[in-house]
């Protein structure tokens, strides 16, 4: 990891190196590799045996990892403030990770985007008095049936507990224990409800599911997204990071610009070379088979999506 980061010590005493995030963050994964029919009830059903890790950044803001998404969280007078919620099944991992942070009570949660490894969490977080915000879209999919094509599943409305109170559409500013904190919506990405959350006295940047850190992404045509506009997000976040800037990925270990500079031209690399070939008449399977991410199919290919499933999802919208 090329960004500066403290270590933080946990109050049971782990000291969270970052190689055992690392190693952390290999192991999550695993419960999602099935693939199709069980891969949402499977994730939902392990939760409650994940491991959670809490890595201190810097200005106070933290990230635990292990339960769905990252989840960033800012306590303070205010209340806790979480981006995003992880699965609902870890509640009790979740709350005791959060109160080795602080006592503070969680009181808002803004959600990345719609989907259930960020927004599981939801309904509890609001029950013990979490105000939820998110993007218009975020909203949209949850309160109705929303089906996911890429994991052959098919999601009924939320629970009302569980639907954001509060919605914005392109920007929004939220001042939160002495912090400015800048919401923006992407043009549709992984899906059409992605926002970004910039930190802006820390300096930290969390991108969402716009950003897979060692992990090939997961691109939910389904709801707004693409391969290009993952591209085009991932440019609009490298136009905004600094070298100082600590990047906070949807999944996977936090990072920094080299590491995201590294996926645009893994995106983009895989896009030309599956685009050439599907050009010349040559089927999914076919482009597959020519091992087009074999430089880094060993590292990236491991965990959310194999080669085979990110080669689709590139196939597919080219
Ligand atoms: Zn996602």
């Amino acid at each position: 990891m090329g960004a500066k980061l403290e270590s933080g010590i946990s109050r049971r005493g782990f000291l969270i190196s970052t190689s055992m995030v690392a190693a952390v963050g290999a192991l999550y994964p695993r419960y999602l590799l099935a693939q199709g029919d069980g891969l949402v009830q499977t994730a939902r059903k392990t939760a409650a045996a994940a491991t959670i890790t809490v890595q201190k950044l810097r200005s106070n803001v933290s990230v635990l990892m292990g339960a769905g998404g990252n989840i960033a969280v800012l306590p303070g007078r205010d209340g806790k403030l979480l981006i995003d919620a992880g699965f609902a099944g870890a509640r009790s991992k979740i709350a005791d990770a959060l109160a080795s942070i602080s006592s503070d009570p969680v009181k808002h949660l803004i959600n990345t985007h719609w989907h259930f490894d960020h927004t599981d969490g939801n309904e509890w977080l609001h029950s013990a008095g979490a105000i939820i915000l998110a993007h218009e879209n975020t909203r949209k999919h949850l309160s109705t049936t929303t089906r996911v094509e890429g994991w052959n599943f098919t999601f009924p409305p939320a629970p009302p507990g569980a639907i954001p109170a509060e919605v914005f559409g392109d920007e929004r500013t939220v001042q939160l224990n002495g912090t400015t904190i800048v919401l923006k919506h992407y043009a549709p990405a992984h899906t059409d409800s992605d926002i970004s959350v910039l930190f802006t006295g820390a300096d930290i940047f969390h991108v969402a599911d716009t950003f897979w850190n060692g992990y090939y992404p997961f691109i939910d045509y389904s709801t707004g997204g693409s391969i290009d506009g993952m591209i085009r997000a991932t440019e609009a976040n490298l136009a905004k990071v600094t070298d100082k800037m600590i990047v906070i990925p949807g999944h996977g270990a936090v990072g920094d610009k080299s590491q995201l500079a590294f996926y645009r031209d893994l995106l983009v690399g895989t896009r030309e070379k599956v685009a050439a070939l599907k050009k010349q008449g040559q089927s999914l399977d076919e482009i597959v088979a020519t091992k087009p991410t074999a430089a880094t199919d060993a590292k990236w290919g491991n965990g959310f999506r194999s080669p085979k499933d990110f080669i689709g999802d590139v196939f597919r919208g080219v």
